[in-house]
């Protein structure tokens, strides 16, 4: 299988690699900037192409990049939302050193316009930066739903992808914590959620999953990670989350509260799930 973890990109493209390899990793998840926002470093290709032969050598699943947290493509306030599509626009030009990877990003907070209003917004942002000769697969990650963010159900994640151009080019990232505190009950009828997103959005666009356990209930929205089998969702779920058909080959990505040694525990773990297969 294809897991790994967030690594910082402050050290450049191929030591990422190296990290990932010390945790036997074979793919990870990187800030494409600072996640608090502020302007993004330059690109160094010489690195990005050591980080590619890399991951060649090393049968790497696709990467799973992530937007800022302040990108809000969909903000009330003007200004807010002038900055979000150039991030956006620039990171999409960016991830082209890195070609044929996946691009995440939280659809956004509507802050009172409301989901309805916010979601052609959205669609608008990616259809302004995405460009039909780019590589990358844009991913739309599933929501807690907490305050007023927007993708809190298949439905909603649904309407934005009915509105993107280039619909080859856009997916979505499962995140089990998010899903679960969206009132998604994967404990209990895993079966059952993925056949409703397979009905709403269709699993073909599912491409990535974050996986993480939930300090909290299902439904709850609140967006508390926590570490694999020590949350609500718990090791059985997680399990069989990890070694279900539908979601085979995918690349697993772990957001969950660790250090690089919880981290490599949680790669091993993972893996012993389903004995190391792809
Ligand atoms: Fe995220
Ligand atoms: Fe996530
Ligand atoms: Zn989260």
């Amino acid at each position: 299988m294809y897991i790994g973890n967030h690594l910082s990109s402050s050290k450049g493209f191929e030591n990422m690699g190296k990290e990932a390899l010390k945790l036997d990793a074979n793919t990870f998840a990187f800030f494409t900037r600072n996640p608090r926002g502020g302007a993004a470093k330059a690109i160094d290709n010489e690195d990005a192409i050591k980080l590619r032969k890399l991951m060649k050598e090393h049968n790497f699943g696709k990467l799973v990049a992530h937007a800022p947290y302040t990108m809000n493509v969909c903000a009330a306030k003007e200004d807010i939302r002038e900055f979000s599509w150039n991030i956006l626009k620039e990171d999409l030009q960016r991830m082209e050193y890195l070609p044929d990877n996946y691009y995440n990003f939280h659809p956004g907070s509507h802050v009172g316009q409301g989901g309805d209003a916010a979601i052609p917004v959205i669609a608008d942002a990616v259809n302004s930066a995405l460009m039909p000769e780019y590589t990358t697969t844009v991913l739309l990650e599933t929501m807690a739903g907490k305050g007023s963010e927007v993708g809190r159900n298949f439905e909603e994640i649904r309407a934005i992808l009915d509105l993107i151009k280039l619909p080859d080019k856009v997916g979505v990232c499962f995140d089990t914590c998010h899903v679960w505190d969206g009132g998604y009950d994967i404990v209990n009828d895993l079966d059952g959620v993925l056949k409703e997103f397979d009905r709403i959005i269709g699993l073909d666009k599912l491409k990535a999953v974050h996986f993480n356990d939930s300090m909290n209930v299902c439904g709850s929205h609140k967006d508390r990670h926590q570490k694999i089998g020590e949350g609500e969702i718990g090791l059985e779920a997680l399990k069989a989350v990890a070694t279900h058909p539908l979601l085979k080959g995918k690349p697993f990505i772990l957001e969950t509260p660790n250090d690089d040694e919880g981290y490599k525990k949680e790669i091993a773990l993972v893996r012993s799930f389903d004995n190391g297969e792809v």
